[in-house]
């Protein structure tokens, strides 16, 4: 549930600099520019302070605790934005700034290597941005993920192997990541795991997590999660992301169809990720 209500949603905005603060000085007027989720934070907690801003204590979220992009015009701290590298169009910069960032962190905290066998539990937004990434980085992807066709996205974004969400990679792997919020994956990901292998949870919630037998866990293998993005995880991802340069499956919709977008996300018919647009 949002912490504002009513808010206006959406956290991967990109727009044009219409107008400047007093004190504004980092961007010009007309630069184009993405707010992400992570809309400000303290500076000055513990968490701030030690470089792990993605757990500050007093943090505000974009379209969660202020107000998002499902909106002609919004409000953000120019400490907060990013420049938008310009081979990205609009609609295909916008997913960048979630689904992509988490990703990116994602993979970090996976501790994946060049080389790597890496498995992708879900296969939405956020994963088909990190395959492109993990491909760049030279890593084996292995997808499950219930729908046939996102399967089929996996193969043709360069996956290894691509299996319903249950089934059992062909070989262990080094690392995973659940993209997925169904907490029933966690122990079909462990035993997919090699001994000492890490399995991130990307989700920002995820359904209860069933008991499993230690031995799924042990000989050192972590779970961890993943919780929000620092700064620098977006300013790196951006930078890598046009190097490949990434690409994004998009389906636009105009801001008025918002529910219909939803509905479509909620009920896996979305290949990638779906973009509003304002009109006018
Ligand atoms: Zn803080």
């Amino acid at each position: 549930m949002p912490r504002k209500s009513p808010v206006i949603p959406g956290h991967q905005v990109i727009g044009v600099i219409e107008k400047l603060g007093p004190r504004a000085k980092r961007f010009s007027l007309g630069a184009r520019v993405g707010i992400a989720w992570l809309h400000h934070t303290d500076g000055t907690c513990e968490f701030c302070r030690s470089g792990a801003e993605n757990l500050c204590d007093h943090p505000t979220f974009t379209g969660y605790t202020v107000d998002g992009g499902y909106a002609e015009y919004a409000v953000a701290s120019e400490d907060f934005i990013y420049a938008i590298p310009e081979q990205f169009p609009d609609e295909q910069a916008a997913p960048l700034l979630c689904a992509g960032i988490i990703g990116f962190r994602s993979l970090r905290l996976s501790g994946i290597k060049p080389g790597g066998k890496l498995g992708f539990y879900g296969f939405g937004a956020a994963a088909h941005v990190a395959i492109q990434v993990a491909r760049h980085w030279n890593v084996d992807v292995y997808a499950a993920t219930r729908d046939a066709r996102h399967q089929n996205l996996a193969l043709e974004l360069g996956a290894k192997w691509a299996g319903g969400t249950f089934a059992e990679p062909p070989v262990k792997l080094d690392a995973a990541i659940i993209f997925a919020p169904a907490g029933e994956i966690v122990p079909a990901a462990l035993k997919a795991l090699r001994k000492g292998g890490t399995l991130v949870l990307g989700g920002i919630h995820m359904s209860p997590i069933p008991s499993f037998d230690y031995d799924l866990l042990y000989q050192e293998r972590v779970i961890r999660s993943v919780a929000n993005n620092t700064r620098q995880d977006g300013e790196e991802f951006l930078r890598v992301a046009a190097e490949i340069p990434i690409r994004m499956h998009t389906q636009l919709f105009p801001l008025r169809e918002a529910n219909r977008a939803l509905n479509a996300l909620k009920s896996d018919a979305i290949e990638g990720a779906a973009v509003l647009r304002v009109e006018g």
